[in-house]
């Protein structure tokens, strides 16, 4: 089968230079038969005329050494079809999957149309990857009538099944978004094996072997595979892709140095890469440049920021518990309001300023880890507010300023889009936080998570009274959000799945929003 496929598309590739030792290495079948696309196909960050197509190539890939089962050098065919028959492949290529890299495979195509959608496979050693299915973005002045994106962060292994992705497959999204925690470095203790459906079965990821085999056994999930063999993928992520509340160069382990740290963080990092469909242009050397703009013709550009590597550590972390996110109270944590901390990095943040500025979209849609309303916790009875500091509420002035200038820049119709808190929010971002009068200045979902635990919910809702700002808080379901846009609103569904234990679960809508262009602010609707 490969074989004659070979034959049938070398006369169409492009440049045509193909060397013949490496049209044997296509060509030679594994003579173990092990499969070596076992990690499914994905692709991301659509531009008008392409996007970047991902694979990893492994056989055995929970190795211990992190290695997939290979070694030397392996030639890759990739071929990007008009449809899904591959009888007409409008481009296709080689490139060579390196053990430096885990053999992952980042292709960024270019040269396509926009807006349609493209097939895409790739053929190794005989054989011969699944067909994954992906869509240009529009041009950057097409008026697009509608777009649908659907927004999942959260998924820890052990605590379910990955129902969410399946069911977001399946509403034909142009585009998903992922805002952190893909995997969680860390397994359940003994303590919690009764909460445990499938283990992760490896110890906690402190090294690039152990991150990669997190990935890895994330990537065989069947649903998670549908996933990203759908649609294309824009990512974000949040603290468990490294280490549980870890923040800028801070480890949350009292008396681990930055240095120390920085070693476990790049090979997080590194990891991350290679098994996510990102460009090239992210990466900077330990660093990863993960804030950037996507845009949907003038109808919406996702603006992304990473609220984790280039901030401060949380304040008031000098104690016996190291840099983590704890709950504070102004009167003990003076170090919360003082102005020198950062959440974005000051690269990151002119960058975000600039970009919004020069938006020319409809919607602007902000993609990002943290809450940033906030929620003053515990206020009830005259006690003292008191703050969860992981989040923008561990550096009220950087929001402050933040909101400040997003409203100075006034893009058209801000919504943020969030992660990490494992509960549904529908919030106003007002221009100053501490005052209910003040005018909304965006829109602001929170999405539940895939699988992971939701904190508290009767006792997060007793503290509503005390946060207008947060007009809907519900931590009892899993899930995601699906988002449908066009140019007059924006209509938000809470998706939650039946049960996470159940690798069958239905979903059902929780609750429907709308956001009306020029009114930030969601309204509730009728499901
Ligand atoms: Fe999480
Ligand atoms: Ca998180």
């Amino acid at each position: 089968m490969a074989d004659a496929l070979f034959t049938a598309n070398r006369r169409r590739v492009l440049g045509g230079l193909i060397c013949a030792p490496a049209i044997l290495a296509y060509g030679r079948a594994r003579a173990d038969g092990a499969d070596l696309f076992g990690l499914g196909v994905a692709s991301g960050d659509p531009s008008p005329d392409g996007f970047v197509l991902w694979t990893r190539l492994a056989v055995d890939p929970l190795a211990l050494d992190g290695a997939g089962g290979l070694s030397g050098p392996i030639a890759v065919r990739w071929e990007v079809s008009a449809d899904e028959t591959f009888r007409r492949p409008v481009l296709t290529g080689d490139t060579v999957a390196s053990a430096d890299w885990a053999h992952s495979v980042h292709v960024e195509i270019e040269g396509l149309q926009p807006n349609r959608p493209y097939w895409y496979r790739f053929i190794a050693q005989g054989q011969q990857s699944p067909v994954g299915r992906t869509r240009t973005a529009p041009r950057h002045d097409a008026e697009l009538d509608q777009l649908r994106f659907v927004v999942a962060s959260c998924s820890h292994w052990e605590l379910g099944h990955f129902s969410a992705y399946r069911h977001m497959a399946d509403e034909n999204p142009d585009v998903v978004l992922f805002l952190g925690d893909y995997i969680y470095e860390y397994s359940l203790g003994a303590e919690r094996a009764a909460e445990v459906v499938r283990p992760y079965g490896m110890p906690e990821a402190t090294t690039l072997a152990g991150y990669r085999n997190r990935y890895a056994l994330h990537h065989t999930d069947p649903d998670l595979q549908r996933l990203h063999a759908a649609a294309p993928w824009i990512v974000v992520w949040d603290d468990h892709e490294v280490q549980d509340d870890y923040s800028g160069v801070w480890s949350k382990v009292p008396g681990v140095t930055p240095v120390d740290f920085l070693r476990r963080r790049a090979a997080a990092y590194k990891a991350y890469y290679e098994h996510m469909p990102l460009r090239r242009q992210v990466l900077r050397g330990a660093q990863m440049d993960l804030y950037r703009s996507v845009r949907y013709g003038k109808l919406a550009q996702f603006t992304i920021m990473d609220g984790r590597q280039h901030r401060s550590r949380q304040p008031c972390s000098d104690g016996p518990e190291g840099g983590k996110g704890r709950v504070v109270a102004d009167s003990v944590c003076l170090d919360r309001e003082d102005p020198s901390r950062t959440f974005l990095g000051f690269d990151q943040e002119t960058w975000v300023y600039d970009s919004l500025a020069q938006s020319t979209a409809q919607w602007n849609i902000i993609g990002q880890d943290l809450v940033m309303a906030g929620l003053r916790l515990g206020s009830a009875g005259g006690a003292e507010p008191r703050y969860w500091t992981d989040t923008w509420d561990g550096f009220p002035v950087a929001r402050e300023r933040f909101v400040r200038n997003l409203g100075a820049i006034n893009p058209r119709n801000p919504v943020v889009m969030t992660g990490d808190y494992h509960s549904f929010w529908t919030n106003d971002i007002r221009l100053d936080s501490r005052d209910p009068a003040s005018p909304t200045v965006a829109t602001e979902f929170v999405g539940t998570s895939v699988t992971s635990s939701g904190p508290p919910h009767d006792a997060l809702n007793a503290m509503l009274p005390e946060n207008p700002q947060v007009r809907f808080l519900d931590t009892r379901h899993r899930g995601y959000i699906s988002a449908d846009l066009d140019r007059r609103r924006m209509r938000t569904r809470f998706q939650v799945v039946s049960d996470r234990r159940d690798p069958m679960a239905t979903v059902a809508t929780l609750k429907a929003w709308a956001v009306e262009s020029g009114r930030p602010g969601a309204i509730e609707t009728s499901i």
